[in-house]
């Protein structure tokens, strides 16, 4: 009932495939990064927050070979970027944005990249990420991307700094100013473990996470309302001007008494981002310490928490992610569900008892109003350097 997450072997031997049909030569490197989701602490990265996301195992492949000269060639096999899917380009004269759009997250990781110049390459790129889904393609590119190129012409292997390269360059090339939530997991998710990451101080805690009783199931709304690309700036926008309010740094620095005592110098609207930014971060905490000690029904109504308050308070929400969240948690054995990433759509997530998957699975289906798509996941690897042979 529960889509198949098609192995990285498979992914790498198609992507071989299409490098050899189109080049008439076998690539020489292949790397591979991870789509994420996030458990809890949504719309907190950008706001110096925590959030708890884990690597998904679907991920970006990379396979590729280095060139003579200035000269790029890159293909994705992924039928949902747009169109043209070759890209040809000249790293000294053309690492500008423009179109097709997928190819401006790779031209943001090389121009980021940490130790240039970047030599010419051939590359072609497949995923078992869903794109525009909520689970990270974007980043889980970047990411794969850059993983790629450290095998070409390594740097100094500073992951912290990858990660941050990755995220400049979406902000420069793809022009989405992303919090770093999203390329911090796709390179340093853990194995069966979910990952505490504090935004302010850039260190993170691996939280176990490998109860084989525990599922976590991500439910595709497949809808993607336009609002999404206009509002996350809003957004931003938004707590920037609550923490100067406040006179803070960022939201990070402030209390909920502070919030209270400004409520009279703030209009409504920014309150109520600025509540939910707060609490979100004092929720991710709560929910690592409650997820470390098996606390799951507490995990479960932090994550519901989360979800009204993105829903009530940020406003990120939409019907069908509450009626999926709504659902889920009709069913006995359910801990928890939320919306997860940036919202208008994609994805939520829920943690239940592994003995339920079938009958949320089932539910959810019954009572949604559109076409669900399902992924029982584990918390994966972050981005690896991968060889043909294996
Ligand atoms: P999300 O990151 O939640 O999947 P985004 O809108 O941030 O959604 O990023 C999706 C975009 O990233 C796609 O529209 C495409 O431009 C680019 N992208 C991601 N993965 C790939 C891929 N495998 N091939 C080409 N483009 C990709
Ligand atoms: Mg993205």
């Amino acid at each position: 009932m529960a889509s198949a997450v098609r192995a990285v072997s498979e992914l790498v031997e198609e992507a071989r495939l299409k490098f050899v049909q189109e080049f008439g030569e076998e690539p020489q490197l292949a790397a591979c990064a991870p789509g994420r989701v996030n458990l809890i602490g949504e719309h907190t990265d950008y706001n110096d927050g925590f959030v708890m996301p884990m690597a998904l195992p679907m991920v970006t492949v990379v396979v590729g070979k280095q060139n003579s000269g200035h000269d790029v060639c890159i293909v994705t096999l992924n039928e949902d970027a747009d169109q043209p899917r070759r890209v040809d380009f000249n790293l000294q004269t053309d690492l500008v944005s423009g179109k097709p759009r997928w190819a401006n997250y790779v031209k943001g990781v090389i121009h980021h990249y940490r130790a240039p110049p970047v030599p010419g390459f051939r590359a072609v790129i497949v995923s078992s990420v869903p794109l525009g889904g909520g689970l990270s393609s974007s980043a889980s590119l970047e990411v794969a991307f850059y993983s790629f190129l450290q095998q070409i012409k390594p740097d100094d292997g500073n992951e912290v700094a990858k990660a941050i390269a990755c995220q400049q360059g979406e902000h420069s090339h793809a022009g989405v100013p992303c919090g770093i939530m999203d390329q911090f997991v796709a390179v340093l998710g853990k194995k069966d473990h979910a990952l505490l990451i504090d935004c302010r101080s850039m260190e993170a805690k691996p939280v176990p996470l490998l109860d084989t009783s525990l599922v976590i199931l991500i439910t595709n709304s497949n809808v993607k309302h336009s609002l999404s690309g206009s509002e996350y700036p809003t957004r931003r926008r938004q707590c920037e001007q609550a923490a100067v309010s406040l006179g803070k740094v960022s939201l990070r620095e402030a209390t909920l008494k502070e919030l209270e005592e400004a409520k009279d110098r703030l209009d409504e609207v920014t309150y109520k981002r600025a509540c939910h930014v707060i609490e979100e971060i004092q929720r991710t905490e709560q929910a690592a310490e409650a997820l470390k000690s098996g606390a799951y029904k507490e995990v479960g109504k932090l994550m519901v928490e989360s979800h009204n308050s993105l829903r009530d308070l940020y406003e990120v929400s939409c019907p069908e992610l509450d009626e999926l969240v709504a659902a889920a948690l009709e069913v006995e054995g359910v801990f928890g569900s939320r919306m997860t990433g940036g919202g208008f759509g994609g994805c939520t997530v829920t943690l239940l008892q592994a003995n339920a998957v079938d009958k949320t699975i089932s539910h959810i289906k019954e009572q949604y109003s559109g076409n669900a798509t399902f992924y029982i996941t584990t918390p994966s690897e972050g981005a690896q350097a991968l060889s043909f042979s294996s």
